[in-house]
């Protein structure tokens, strides 16, 4: 085995070599463990029946809304944010110490659980078009909540740019106790290498190496650098794929290898706040979190909403799963990447596994994405994968 540094300082990970037994069971466990921080990594992965009867390829989700603390991958990469701050005596717990985020929930939701626990006060800047359960959760968890007009990067009242501001502002004054910490999940590296040393290395152990396709969407770039740069090493023919939802400019990056202009990008993500209701990926920059995985990203697949909804109906009627919007985005490229390789090789895509990702529940997604994709109700739902992949966005 290789040991890797586990950045969530969880459990020892491990990665197994060529001729090494790769079964879960290989990780080490307690049996008692101390507080949520044990309830973070260790999801499951599970086989969707219905897609991968479907397209003919199976298909595995990794299960990270089973993430304990704040439900989400997120938690992984908060508490690795908020290691690496300690070990940098940037953080110390119980000094009156604030951390500050951007973010568009699942972060902001998984640092205020981590932030309780380990003595640290939350203070999350969000924009005021993101679902309101996401808000009202961070509330409830004791953080303290600004929402913002939707803004550019290049606007100094960018939610990030906000949070990096009240986070100097607060070190600034010597009224407020401790420091102010800013997270910075799009540019902080210890978000891809949370995944890089944990989501990775449990895929790999999981599948027992066999797996053929990876695909994820990017909101940090976080998940799909780490998992990339995890298991591309040991699996040199791994394709990745970026899931990309309409309106972000990452899909153009993947296949062109261009951005848009300034201006271009600036009117992609004034349409992307006015006609996506995908929340938590597709974005219009290159984060030092998805360029440390960029080169080992082979493809990518634009998804439209009205494919994300149909998805989220699919997985609730043929799977009992409900889930959020970037979960069924990740589906929906699973599948079509399911049927690329089916059509490619001239068969159905026997043998062939694509790994994905569920990132959150549909109940964090009601009064926005769920309100739009409706009720699967009595009927259910009357498609065929193949008329989800076909459907216009
Ligand atoms: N799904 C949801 C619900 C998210 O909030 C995010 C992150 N903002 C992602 C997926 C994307 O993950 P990553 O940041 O690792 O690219």
């Amino acid at each position: 085995y290789v040991r890797l540094e586990d950045h969530t300082r969880r459990k020892s990970v491990f990665v197994p070599g060529d001729d090494a037994d790769a079964s879960p069971s290989n990780l080490e466990s307690d049996a008692i463990a101390t507080g949520i921080e044990a309830l973070i990594g260790n999801t499951p992965l599970i086989k969707l029946k219905s897609l991968s009867e479907a397209t003919g390829c199976e298909i595995l989700v990794k299960c990270e809304y089973l993430n304990g603390a704040g439900n989400s991958p997120k938690d992984r990469v908060a508490l690795s944010m908020i290691n690496h701050a300690e070990e940098e005596g940037l953080l110390v717990p119980d000094r009156g110490d604030t951390i500050y985020e951007g973010t568009v929930g699942s972060t902001g939701i998984s640092l205020a659980a981590v932030c309780r626990a380990r003595g640290y006060k939350a203070y999350i800047c969000m924009p005021n078009d993101q679902a309101t359960e996401k808000s009202d959760l961070l509330l409830k968890l004791g953080a303290t909540v600004e929402r913002v007009l939707p803004a550019s990067i290049v606007d100094q009242n960018q939610f990030v740019n906000l949070a990096r501001r009240r986070a100097q502002d607060h070190t600034a004054d010597p009224s407020k106790p401790g420091r102010g910490f800013f997270a910075d999940q799009f540019e902080n590296t210890a978000n891809y290498l949370a995944h890089q040393t944990t989501t990775g290395p449990e895929i790999y152990a999981q599948t027992h190496g066999q797996l053929d396709v990876f695909v994820v969407g990017a909101g940090t770039g976080g998940t799909i650098s780490g998992v990339a740069l995890a298991i591309k090493p040991l699996l040199p023919d791994l394709k990745v794929v970026l899931a990309d939802p309409q309106g972000s400019g990452l899909y153009n990056k993947i296949k062109y290898g261009v951005m848009f202009s300034p201006t271009e990008a600036e009117g992609t993500r004034r349409r992307h706040q006015v006609d996506t209701i995908v929340e938590g990926i597709g974005v219009n920059r290159i984060t030092r979190n998805f360029e440390a995985g960029m080169h080992l990203i082979d493809d990518a697949v634009k998804v439209s909403d009205r494919q994300a909804m149909m998805m989220a109906r699919w997985l609730v009627e043929k799977e009992g799963l409900f889930v959020g919007a970037s979960s069924a985005v990740n589906c929906v490229a699973a599948a079509a990447v399911a049927r690329r390789i089916a059509v490619e090789e001239g068969q159905r895509g026997e043998g062939k596994r694509v790994v994905t990702v569920l990132c959150d529940s549909g109940a964090r997604h009601l009064s926005k994405f769920w309100k739009a994709a409706g009720d699967v109700g009595g009927a259910g739902v009357e498609f065929t994968v193949d008329e989800m992949l076909d459907a216009e966005g």
